[in-house]
């Protein structure tokens, strides 16, 4: 017999609640006087009771009265106590039993035990003391697993709503992220805009630029074509044979010693050297006004900015300044598109020559330098002695239009600067030691990456 789990005290305790709702137990015993004795003690122990003497019937009384507990009597005389069980079963009902058996067949009780039985008696001497106990703790049970279930099932449901709330929240975050994805595909597709807009800027400069170098560019490509073109007289007359030597200060070669075949030879190489700087001069101005795409190669900046300075040599001599250089050599290489590179310094040194013209003829100066900067970049900073940026104005100066010359247009800056930047380097304005401005920029070493 199980030893009871509950003191007589705690059974007590649950007496009111019976009485409040007297649960139904159905008494399956077929010694119709053991069933009287055994409903008479639940009654009075305030338990409703139902009685069947076999199996069949206890089938039948599950309709009227449906029990919270089933006091079984394993031996029946139609069934035994497990079939009654698999009978119910697979009705669909789960009635909580407690089992009683003949004293000596504890092997069985075992077994009912393993089928779920609650507890189970031995009908001794004994039986109908610890009867009201061992159902109270069984019915106590009963209570309990069904607070449990209930319990259960709260939290079943709960975790149910919580599973929705997540799935609610994951489809919202998943709708969020669409809109920043289109969002962000907007700011891209602005940005190309924009990278597309600067380029065009920067071309319309550079066309404009181009346009204030006429002066410049006549005069450049002025000297090799007066050149060829005394070299081609020279030539003429010395095929015409007139035994006119062809002017000394036009024609450099005096190698010939006289010999005309030697004079005519040195004439035309000197038509071919000057035809070929003409050339190089097209071919630099066509590059920069070139609209093609922006190219990433690697750059020698020293190499571009004699390049830049080459094609500004009027705006110095203009400006009657002189420029002075301080070049590292070597100088790791940078990744870059050239012309926009190009178009920086140039930006840099005509402003920088624009800035002279206040100052007194005889000290203007412009200075470029290359430097490391730490172990990632390269410096270039453009000096000048002129102006100087006051500082209320070097916060405004990169703006796009900001201008203080009467012809400006104010883009050449931030043009500049974007074009740095989108190289992934920096470009920033300070004053000179003594006078002046110096710009600086800084580009990303070419790491071959
Ligand atoms: P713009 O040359 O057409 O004015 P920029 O964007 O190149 O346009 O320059 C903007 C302004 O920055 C200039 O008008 C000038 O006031 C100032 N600035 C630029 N470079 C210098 C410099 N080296 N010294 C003094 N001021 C400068």
């Amino acid at each position: 017999m199980a030893v009871p789990e509950q003191t007589f005290e705690a059974v007590a305790q649950s007496e009111s609640e019976r009485r409040a709702s007297p649960e139904c137990i159905l008494v399956v015993e077929d010694d119709a006087a053991l069933r009287r004795l055994i409903e008479k003690s639940l009654a009075a122990n305030g338990y409703r009771t139902c009685g069947a003497a076999d199996g069949k019937s206890a089938l039948a009384n599950l309709g009227d009265c449906p029990p919270r507990l089933m006091l079984l009597d394993y031996s029946l005389p139609d069934m035994r106590g497990e079939q009654l069980l698999e009978r119910l079963e697979a009705l669909g009902k789960h009635v909580p039993f407690i089992v009683a058996t003949g004293h000596g067949s504890e092997s069985v009780a075992v077994a009912m035990m393993k089928r779920g039985a609650y507890d189970y008696l031995v009908k001794g001497p004994t039986f109908m003391k610890l009867l009201p106990v061992v159902v109270g703790q069984a019915l106590e049970r009963v209570r309990q697993a069904e607070r449990l279930s209930e319990a259960e099932e709260r939290l079943r449901r709960a975790h149910e709503e919580l599973e929705q709330r997540v799935r609610q929240r994951t489809a919202e975050l998943a709708e969020a992220n669409q809109r920043l994805l289109v969002e962000m595909e907007e700011r891209r597709r602005a940005e190309e805009r924009a990278i597309q807009h600067q380029a065009e800027l920067g071309y319309v400069a550079r066309l404009s630029t181009v346009g204030e170098m006429v002066l410049e560019l006549t005069h450049e490509l002025n000297q090799p074509l007066s050149a060829i073109c005394s070299y081609a007289q020279a030539c003429k007359r010395l095929l015409g044979g007139n035994g006119q030597r062809p002017d000394a200060s036009s024609v450099a070669s005096d190698a010939s010693d006289g010999d005309p075949v030697q004079e005519l030879s040195a004439s035309l190489n000197q038509i071919s050297e000057q035809g070929d700087r003409a050339g190089e001069i097209i071919r630099r101005l066509r590059r920069f006004v070139n609209k093609g795409k922006p190219l990433q190669l690697p750059l020698d900046m020293n190499a571009l900015i004699h390049e830049v300075s080459g094609l500004m040599n009027l705006d110095a001599r203009m400006a009657e300044a002189e420029i002075t250089f301080e070049l590292t050599d070597p100088l790791p290489l940078v990744v870059g598109d050239r012309i926009q590179l190009e178009q920086v310094l140039f930006n840099l040194l005509r402003n920088a020559f624009d800035s002279l013209r206040e100052s007194p003829p005889g000290g203007r100066r412009v200075s470029v330098r290359t430097t490391l900067d730490g172990e990632d970049d390269i410096l270039v900073a453009v000096e000048d002695n002129g102006a100087g940026v006051s500082p209320e104005v070097a916060p405004l100066v990169f703006d796009r239009f900001f201008t203080t010359k009467p012809a400006g247009m104010g883009v050449g800056l931030s043009i500049s600067r974007s074009i740095v930047e989108s190289h992934g380097g920096k470009l920033w304005v300070g004053p000179a030691a003594r006078r002046g401005a110096i710009f600086r920029f800084t580009l990303p070493i070419d790491r071959g990456e």
